[in-house]
């Protein structure tokens, strides 16, 4: 059994777009309030990584370009990945890194970069780029909100992370969001993603700590800031009608 929560934060110098540093913070905070300890180590592209010494793994969206160089380095330990995932590593993809467990990401141009091929899904750039505010039904927490800006149309055979209620999701096609196997939760919700969505941030820490042999039933948080950001958030930008769709 582990002391602390081991959080490895993948590539932060490469895949850092909207803010996906806010998804750490929010989830050092509520293990912060709770008493539990956790660390962060943050591996650059440049630097080993030893999935083992770790109960969760994220990576963050990036541009075509980072996600190239990104697909490259993961790449190299592809066994090392297969063995975690498939032992119940928790992992948290969004945008550009949910894009990487596939099986290929294709470039506009028709150049495929192939991707970790942990998840029987792959992703097809095209026109024109999905963006806006989103908002989608989870079976596992619920309303999930956020924003979207991907030109990445995923596809996969796993379970979605929720149906889309408002916005396009993985293809803006099948009514689908984001990917789950295992304790793999990939998603192209950001913004950051947690702040906003404490439920979803709790069941990922339990996961995690579940999985660190940890005891993992957590103390509820008076979240009335939380709640009250996600409300206006539904409020504000999904339950208002959208101009652009008018
Ligand atoms: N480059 C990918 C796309 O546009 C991912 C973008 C991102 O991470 N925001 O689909």
């Amino acid at each position: 059994m582990s002391h602390s929560l081991r959080i490895a934060h993948l590539y932060p110098d490469l895949l850092n777009l909207y803010a996906d540093r806010g998804n750490i913070q929010t989830l050092l905070r509520r293990l912060q309030w709770r008493g539990i300890p956790a660390e962060v180590v943050e591996v650059g592209a440049g630097d080993p990584l030893r999935l083992a010494d770790y109960h969760l793994v994220l990576l963050g969206g990036g541009s075509d370009r980072e996600q190239e160089i990104v697909a490259r380095t993961l790449r190299t330990a592809r066994q090392e990945w297969v063995d975690a995932v498939e032992a119940g590593l928790p992992v948290l993809a969004v945008c550009g890194g949910y894009q990487l467990l596939g099986e290929f990401y294709q470039l506009p141009d028709g150049e495929k970069i192939p991707g970790l091929a942990l998840l029987d899904l792959e992703t097809v750039a095209g026109e024109p780029r999905l963006i806006g505010n989103i908002a989608i039904e989870s079976p596992v927490c619920g309303t999930i909100v956020g924003f979207e800006n991907h030109g990445g149309r995923t596809r996969h055979r796993h379970e979605p992370l929720g149906r889309v209620i408002r916005g396009h999701g993985n293809n803006g096609e099948d009514g689908l969001e984001g990917v789950r196997y295992r304790n793999v939760f990939g998603t192209y919700i950001h913004g950051p993603l947690l702040p906003k969505n404490p439920r979803l941030a709790d069941w990922i820490l339990e996961t995690a700590l579940a999985y660190a042999g940890m005891p993992s039933a957590l103390e509820p948080l008076p979240d009335e800031l939380e709640i009250a950001a996600h409300e206006a958030f539904l409020d504000r930008r999904i339950r208002q009608p959208d101009p652009a769709r008018a």
